[in-house]
């Protein structure tokens, strides 16, 4: 059966993303919606549902995602400007795909509180 999961589809390339970088454990693409000049999606390519399914030894993984948007907003060119690093978690937060991603979001003025 075909993995369900879009995410997991896309980190195989099953699916096809504007993917900006990829290592072993790690992929990074374009978001298809993009809410910002700059709105990139960072996810593990194991599946991990949501940030309530992370465990001890995910610690690692998680600040490889973060290493990564560092990078990208470097080469973007917003570190200096500034950004925002968001993990929706659950139905309240607005989570549509279960598994996990770190949006990587600038290039513009960012409200806060986001709503
Ligand atoms: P969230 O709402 O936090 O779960 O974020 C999911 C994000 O995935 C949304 O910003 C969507 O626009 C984005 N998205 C959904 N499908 C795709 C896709 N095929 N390629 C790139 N981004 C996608």
């Amino acid at each position: 059966m075909a993995d369900p999961c879009l995410f997991c589809r896309i980190a195989t390339g099953d699916i096809p993303a504007k993917v900006v970088y990829e290592d072993d454990g790690v992929v990074a693409f374009r978001d298809i919606n993009p809410q910002a000049p700059t709105h990139i999606l960072i996810i593990p390519r194991r599946h991990i549902p949501s940030v309530n399914a992370l465990e001890a030894g995910d610690a690692e993984l998680v600040g490889r995602l973060y290493l990564v948007a560092r990078e990208l907003a470097e080469t973007e060119g917003i570190s200096g400007a500034g950004y925002r690093l968001v993990m929706n978690t659950g139905p309240a937060a607005g989570q549509s795909v279960d598994h996990i991603h770190l949006h990587l979001l600038g290039g513009r003025s960012l409200h806060w509180p986001p709503g």
